[in-house]
C-alpha cells in the first residue's frame, strides 16, 4: 500500500515507539480513546487490546476495507470522514455518559496541525487528554514558555485550555516514508485548566493573542495600539496592568494577555 502524500501519510513502523506513545494515554481502560487518522493502524491494534472502545477517524477511503479486516475487534469502531468536519463536539456530549474518561490520540497529519489542535481545545471540556505527534519545531512552539524566543499565540491558547508538556522527539528515521524534518510528541491535560474562564472568552482571548502577535518584532504598545485602533487607550491599559510599553509579545505571559483582554472588550474582528 503506498503512501499518499496529499493526505501527510507517515506511517510509524517502530513497535516500541508505538507502546511508548501509548504509555502516555492515562491506563484506566474504562476509557473511550479517538485516533484521528489510524492510517495502517499501527497505534490502532494496540489501542484495541487495552481500552473500552476505540473510534478511529480516518480520511482515505482506500483504507478501509484493510483497516476492517486487520482489527476485527468488537470495540473498534471505523468512521470515515475528515476530522475537521467531522462533528466532534456532538459525538463526544454523548460519549461523555458513558466513559470515565475521553482521550484523544493522534500521529497528525501534518498538512492541517494547527486546525485538528484547535479543534481538540474547542472540545476540551469533554476531554481528559490528547497526545500527538507534530512536526519537532511546532511541538517546541506549542510548549514554549513566555520569554522563549519561539513562544506564540499557540504556546498561549495551549496554556489557556490545558497542561502541556513535550514528551519526547521522534527521529524522522521512525517513519516509513521517511519525512524532511523530525517529530515529537507532546501532550495535553485538560484536567483542572489554570485558567477558569469560558468557551467563548477563549475563543476571544486566542483571537486577540494571534493579532497582538502579527507583528513580533513590534513592541506590545504597537500591537494593542493597532489592534484597538487607539494607541493612548492601549498606553492606559498597560500602565493599568504594570506592563512595560516596550515589551515584546513573546515576553507577556498568558495571564497577562487574560487581564488585558478583560480590559480591552471589544476589537475589531478583521486583520
Ligand atoms: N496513525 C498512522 C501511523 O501512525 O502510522 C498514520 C499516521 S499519518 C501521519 C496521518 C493519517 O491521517 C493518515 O492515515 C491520513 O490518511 C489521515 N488523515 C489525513 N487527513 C485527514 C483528515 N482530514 N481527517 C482524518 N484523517 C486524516
Amino acid at each position: 500500500m503506498f503512501a499518499k502524500k496529499q493526505f501527510g501519510q507517515n506511517f510509524i513502523t517502530d513497535k516500541n515507539l508505538i507502546l511508548k506513545i501509548i504509555s502516555l494515554l492515562d491506563s484506566e481502560p474504562d476509557q473511550l480513546v479517538i485516533e484521528i487518522g489510524p492510517g495502517q493502524g499501527a497505534l490502532t491494534k494496540v489501542l484495541v487490546e487495552k481500552y473500552r472502545h476505540v473510534l478511529a477517524i480516518e480520511i482515505d477511503k482506500d483504507l478501509e476495507s484493510f483497516l476492517k479486516a486487520e482489527i476485527p475487534n468488537n470495540n473498534f469502531e471505523l468512521v470515515m470522514a475528515d476530522i475537521l468536519t467531522f462533528d466532534l463536539s456532538n459525538y463526544l456530549k454523548n460519549q461523555k455518559k458513558i466513559y470515565k474518561k475521553i482521550s484523544i490520540i493522534s500521529n497528525l497529519p501534518y498538512y492541517i496541525t494547527s486546525e485538528i489542535i484547535f479543534k481538540t481545545f474547542l472540545n476540551s471540556e469533554h476531554l481528559d487528554k490528547a497526545i500527538f505527534m507534530t512536526q519537532k519545531e511546532v511541538a517546541q512552539r506549542i510548549t514554549a514558555t513566555v520569554g522563549e524566543n519561539n513562544y506564540n499565540n499557540l504556546s498561549v491558547a495551549a496554556e489557556l485550555y490545558s497542561h502541556k508538556k513535550y514528551e519526547f522527539t521522534v527521529r524522522k528515521q521512525m517513519f516509513n516514508p521517511v519525512p524532511k524534518v523530525d517529530s515529537a510528541i507532546i501532550s495535553f491535560n485538560f484536567n483542572k485548566p489554570s485558567f477558569n474562564i469560558g468557551l467563548e472568552d477563549k475563543i476571544k482571548v486566542n483571537e486577540m493573542v494571534r493579532k497582538l502577535f502579527n507583528n513580533r518584532r513590534k513592541t506590545i504598545l504597537n500591537n494593542l495600539g493597532n489592534l484597538i485602533g487607539d494607541k493612548s487607550r492601549a498606553q492606559k491599559i498597560l500602565e493599568s496592568l504594570g506592563i512595560d510599553f516596550q515589551l515584546r509579545p513573546e515576553v507577556i505571559s498568558t495571564s497577562e494577555y487574560l487581564q488585558i483582554y478583560k480590559l480591552v472588550g471589544d476589537f475589531k474582528n478583521e486583520d
